[in-house]
């Protein structure tokens, strides 16, 4: 953190270059671990057993998608002495696949052995308030700008919320995801009444602002401050859940892309981070022709929006976490063919009448170029990410008309999203 703070907006692209040389080689053979068992833990293991790395999952569940494939599952608590020795003596480095294991975890581990991304970057990827000053900090070289906010720790600022930052969404400042820990507001009572239900836990109130597309950039950042990155991918989110990723040529405009990645680069530069980051952006309507990118929010970890890059590039996200915490190079990852992706929750598991049925996968992989990844979880619940079908095709009609069909068949929704 305090190296943070002494960086101004630039000097972490140009620090890096001269990064202390604390570059590890771990090489297939050693043993890689995780923090987390969930299905990004269970793609990292996937990835690193292919070169040939055994596996560590640290995980409290003895059902975890990640521990169910990984040699080795330490099934402890994040924060317990014990279950964090144990991960550090049998791994050479560690990563995470969770951005709420606690910073503290991951300091401790950092005493005796690498890990990626730092408990540092983890800190300020846990808390909205640190991660709009860091990205204020950072993403401004690139002309890209946060939501206007206000933060609400106080009765004062609630107090003293302006007037022009409503109708806004409340968002608790640490422990949300996939749209929870957030209340849409439209006038001043409806926040005092949201910020009591929260408890008055700390928050940042957000304008609402007039959403033209979502997108996501992944970019990966070695020890020595080499960044490579995916061409950012076009999203589409239904009830605050992801739903949809698009990434072939067209799926956005080239000159928001350019600027897109510009900014998750000097994100990662700025604090000097270390394994793939995933910035996520809104596109909002600002009355030019491909609108301007505001900056959301940041994941210390491969993203949901990535997945396609398992089937659709030679080198996927979960590769280059590999490659990242292990010291090995980053070569530039090449995406080889159109892709969409559709996440796959619960709520298909059942029909309209609520009834338990299983979705029609044979009808599915029927389909040229569908590569269905299902996580391993045996309890189907609504909103739960319970797999996701990649869809890859020679060109982008096609890949769209595959995309449909699938949808069709599984009933998924966002059919009208599609571009
Ligand atoms: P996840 O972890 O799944 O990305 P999250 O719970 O951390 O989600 P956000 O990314 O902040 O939440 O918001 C979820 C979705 O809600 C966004 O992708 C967007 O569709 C919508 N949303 C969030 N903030 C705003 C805003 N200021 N204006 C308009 N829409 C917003
Ligand atoms: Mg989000």
């Amino acid at each position: 953190m305090s190296a943070l703070s002494s960086l101004s907006p630039g000097e972490g692209a140009a620090s890096s270059a001269s990064a202390p040389a604390v570059k590890p080689l771990i090489l297939p053979g050693a043993t890689l671990g995780v923090m987390g068992g969930g299905q990004l833990g269970r793609m990292f293991v996937h990835a690193a057993q292919r070169l040939g790395y055994f596996t560590a999952v640290l995980d409290p569940d003895a059902d975890s998608p990640a521990g169910r494939v990984s040699h080795h599952h330490i099934q402890t608590g994040y924060s317990d002495a014990a279950g964090l020795a144990q991960l550090a003596t049998l791994c050479a480095a560690v990563t995470t696949e969770f951005e709420n294991v606690p910073a503290s975890a991951l300091q401790t581990l950092a005493a005796t052995l690498p890990v990626a991304p730092g408990a540092a970057a983890v800190a300020i990827a846990q808390n909205r308030i640190e991660e709009k000053s860091h990205f204020t900090a950072s993403a401004g070289v690139a002309g890209v700008t946060c939501a206007p906010h206000a933060v609400i720790t106080t009765q004062a600022q609630l107090d003293a919320v302006p007037a022009d930052l409503l109708p806004g969404i409340l968002k608790t400042a640490r422990m949300g995801y996939d749209g929870k820990g957030q209340v849409r507001v439209k006038n001043a009572a409806e926040l005092a009444a949201a910020w009591a239900n929260l408890a008055q836990v700390p928050c940042v109130l957000e304008k609402l602002l007039p959403l033209k597309a979502e997108c996501s950039v992944i970019v990966a950042r070695g020890w020595d401050g080499a960044i490579v990155g995916f061409a950012p991918q076009h999203n589409v989110h239904v009830d605050g859940i992801l739903a949809i990723t698009e990434s072939f040529d067209g799926a956005m405009a080239p000159a928001l892309a350019e600027r897109a990645q510009a900014a998750a680069r000097a994100i990662a530069a700025h604090i000097e981070y270390v394994g793939v980051l995933c910035v996520e952006f809104f596109v909002i309507d600002d009355g030019s022709e491909h609108g301007a990118l505001v900056v959301n929010e940041m994941a210390p970890r491969p993203h949901n929006s990535g997945h396609y890059t398992i089937d659709a590039c030679d080198m996927s996200q979960f590769d280059l976490q590999v490659h990242a915490m292990a010291g090995l190079p980053l070569p530039v990852p090449r995406q080889h063919s159109p892709a969409i992706m559709l996440n796959l929750l619960g709520d298909i598991w059942f029909d309209a009448q609520g009834q338990a049925r299983t979705p029609d996968w044979a009808a599915v992989l029927a389909l040229p170029g569908a590569h269905l990844h299902l996580y391993g979880k045996s309890d189907a619940r609504s909103a739960r990410k319970m797999g996701h079908l990649t869809i890859t095709s020679a060109d982008v009609a096609s890949v769209k008309a595959t995309a449909r069909q699938a949808m069709q068949i599984l009933g998924l929704p966002g059919l009208d999203a599609l571009s």
